[in-house]
């Protein structure tokens, strides 16, 4: 069994990141610019959004974030965002999810200038990612295939199953793995009999919030486990959704929690970014 070490393949993008950065700034004179959009006062987003903006300014990207009060309203949001899309500093707009139940989600992502759009949520990137087309990818599925990139597990022809069909999560997840030709089973709260599907794929991805969804006997024999769930116990300790003890000597390979598919997802948000800057028109 080999553990895939996210935090370290993380660090290396964030390096070459850094590295294209430097280049750009003294051939081009392009400052990447990234700014957030964070609502409310939810302790997860604020301590995502501070890791994002730290991770942004130790590759020496312009980064801004739009703190707003939870009463705020759409069209507050709307016109700050608009004002961002024409923003000629800023190349990537982010706004952290989830916002407060009288805001609609899909309208305000639908606002962000698609070439803007790093986080990949856009009906317009969506629709290119579902056609196979170049566009921006959602973070956390991008840093998964990345991982699969780097620790030559290979796609193509597997049978891959992935728990949780979020539009951020698991829907874009499918269409890059479908993509990489392999056989997609998407799997979700009303599927009716869960390990059915996981056993029988030759790699699981979960990513749905729940602590010990996927135990040992849901897991064939040298299956390839990423584990994209991140939940707070009430000790404080923080744990994915799959049993990790039990299932890592089962596995080929298996993500930890921390330090598996959450700080992949921070890079390729750097990544984005920068192929973003990189596409300035100037
Ligand atoms: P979500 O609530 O939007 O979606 C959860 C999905 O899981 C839904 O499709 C739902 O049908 C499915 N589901 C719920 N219970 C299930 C069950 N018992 N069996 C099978 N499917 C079930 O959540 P989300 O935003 O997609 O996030 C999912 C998890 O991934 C959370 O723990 C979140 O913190 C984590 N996450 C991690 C990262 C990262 O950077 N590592 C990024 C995004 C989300």
């Amino acid at each position: 069994m080999q553990i895939i070490d996210g935090k370290s393949l993380a660090k290396q993008t964030q390096d070459r990141v850094a590295s294209s950065v430097e280049r750009l700034k003294q051939e081009k004179n392009i400052v990447p610019g990234l700014a957030v959009i964070l609502v409310g006062d939810d302790p997860a987003s604020h301590a995502y959004v501070k890791m994002k903006a730290k991770a942004c300014e130790s590759v020496g990207f312009y980064a801004i974030t739009h703190s707003m009060p939870d009463t705020i309203s759409q069209d507050e949001i709307i016109a700050t965002i608009e004002m961002i899309n024409a923003n000629p500093r800023i190349d990537g707009i982010l706004v952290q999810l989830p916002l407060p139940a009288h805001i609609d989600t899909e309208k305000i992502l639908e606002i962000i200038d698609p070439k803007k759009d790093v986080d990949g949520f856009h009906p317009y990137n969506v629709g290119r990612l579902v056609t196979n087309l170049d566009s921006f990818v959602p973070c956390t599925p991008l840093g998964v295939m990345r991982m699969f990139e780097k620790y030559e597990i290979e796609i193509k022809g597997k049978d891959v199953c992935v728990v949780g069909a979020s539009n951020i999560v698991g829907k874009p997840m499918a269409s890059l793995l479908l993509n990489s030709d392999a056989t997609v089973t998407l799997t979700h709260i009303h599927t009716k009999d869960l390990k059915a599907h996981t056993s029988r794929a030759d790699i699981v991805i979960v990513g749905v919030g729940r602590p010990n969804l996927i135990t040992e006997d849901m897991v064939k024999d040298r299956a390839v486990v990423i584990d994209i769930g991140i939940n707070r116990l009430e000790s404080g300790k923080l744990v994915g959704d799959v049993d990790f003890d039990a299932v890592k000597d089962k596995c080929s390979f298996i993500t930890p929690v921390p330090g598996g598919a959450g700080p992949m997802t921070i890079a390729m948000l750097l990544e984005n970014t920068l192929k973003s800057a990189m596409n300035r028109e100037i």
